[in-house]
């Protein structure tokens, strides 16, 4: 991508009335637009950091049998009633519209009840059993407050995956699946040492949900945590009851501020009760099916990796989730430069990096800053300079100084395919 075409800009200029540091800088990087409080467009460079978080979450659904589809985001209110959570009493983020007709329909806040409904057309025999299935969708909410920038938004992208049991064993096997596939997706975006398993309320079978608690002053949770014992009780159930369940003492916990990246669920078959959902077992019998449900906010995950990285000069991705490898800064017009700087942008890209070209007519400072700003893993300047000297100069995002490297090094470095 050349710098030149790509129609964003960084800005110094953040709506006044945005407070998280994640949307400030995502804003005057130019990843994010500001439509309204707690809801953002996703603009070129923000796009390709989503698109390479739901890839990895992807992947690591894929690979434990996740099955992907989209449902809808218009909603029967019939199913919702059936299951008591219609009503604003029992849940308090509903948007709610209606049918020319006057037919009352709802915004798809979360989807456990039109997915569970529609496996009825689907599973109904032990041999169906289990099945997953799982998607990337926009959920809207109508949250009270949206003051975190991306990390709560009114309109946001969730992964979110249902699993469909033949018992509870059956059910706890796969939770715990999911439970190691979550890491490894907190691992590969770069906060496997600061996302805990945390006990959390709810759950409908079991008392207990859990929840991916990311420590990080950004977050709107508080967490009890033993890092060395990998312990972590979310502060609303923190009890006698449940420190002797964990074997923990009080004072053995550190109280942090942690933001919640995914959760986990356990319904029993009290969905499938309510909703109709019976399959027939080996003995001829009707059994209700064990419904699981677990989510990750893949924009708040974008908003905690920003605000986790990020230091005083602006954006620091992780590789894995950055929207480029290199911030290729080409410094003056020399025609040498600029074949050097065009030859290299090709060969990069025909190796597999991708390249952020700053080709523009700019001062070096602005292309450094912007460099910075963007938080590309790897600045590579090429001027006058570098160009007589037969070398490259490249930069991690992370360190201070750049270093002068020979082509092979480059190469090398940026692991770019022959
Ligand atoms: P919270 O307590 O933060 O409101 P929740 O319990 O309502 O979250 P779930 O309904 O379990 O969240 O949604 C699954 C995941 O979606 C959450 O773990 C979180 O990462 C993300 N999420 C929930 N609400 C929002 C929101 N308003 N904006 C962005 N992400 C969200
Ligand atoms: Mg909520």
């Amino acid at each position: 991508m050349r710098l030149s075409q790509l129609f964003t800009k960084t800005t110094r200029n953040v709506p006044a009335d945005e407070t998280a540091k994640n949307a400030q800088l995502l804003i005057r990087a130019g990843f994010i637009h500001k439509e309204m409080a707690g809801v953002y467009a996703y603009l070129p460079l923000g796009l390709r950091v989503l698109e390479n978080i739901k890839q990895i979450v992807r992947e690591e659904m894929d690979a434990i049998g996740g099955q992907e589809l989209i449902m809808t985001s218009l909603q029967r209110k019939e199913l919702w009633e059936t299951t008591d959570r219609w009503d604003d009493k029992q849940v308090d983020v509903w948007f709610k519209s209606q049918l020319k007709n006057g037919t009352a329909v709802g915004l798809a806040w979360s989807h456990e009840e039109p997915i569970t409904a529609m496996m009825k057309n689907y599973l109904s025999s032990y041999r169906d059993l289990p099945a997953y299935a799982y998607q990337f969708q926009t959920k809207l909410r109508n949250e009270l407050r949206a003051k975190s920038g991306i990390m709560r938004g009114r309109e946001f992208v969730m992964k979110d995956l249902y699993s469909y049991s033949r018992s509870e064993a059956e059910h706890q096997k796969f939770y715990d699946a999911v439970t190691a596939a979550y890491m490894k997706v907190f691992k590969r975006v770069g906060l496997g040492d600061s996302t805990f398993f945390t006990l959390a309320s709810g759950g409908a079978f079991t008392q207990f949900s859990h929840e991916f608690q990311t420590v990080s002053e950004a977050g709107e949770d508080t967490i009890y945590l033993n890092k060395a014992k990998k312990i972590a009780i979310n502060k609303e159930v923190l009890s006698d009851e449940v420190l002797k369940q964990l074997a923990v003492k009080r004072d053995e916990l550190e109280e942090v501020e942690a933001a919640e990246v995914g959760n986990i669920f356990n319904f029993g078959t009290s969905k499938s009760e309510q909703l109709g959902l019976y399959f027939t077992d080996e003995d001829g019998k009707q059994q209700p099916v064990v419904l699981g449900s677990y989510g990750i906010g893949i924009t708040r995950l974008a908003g905690v990796i920003a605000e986790h990285f990020a230091d005083d000069k602006g954006l620091v991705w992780p590789e894995a989730v950055a929207p480029a490898k290199v911030y290729l800064a080409r410094l003056g017009n020399d025609a040498k430069v600029v074949k050097q700087a065009d030859d290299l942008y090709e060969r990069l890209t025909a190796g597999g990096v991708q390249v952020l070209y700053d080709d523009r007519d700019a001062r070096p400072g602005e292309k450094f800053a912007d460099a910075d700003l963007l938080g590309i893993p790897y600045r590579l300047v090429i001027s006058d300079k570098t160009v007589a000297g037969d070398h490259y100069e490249l930069k991690a995002r992370t360190e201070d100084t750049a270093r002068q490297v020979s082509q092979g090094e480059l190469l090398k470095t940026l692991a770019v395919k022959a």
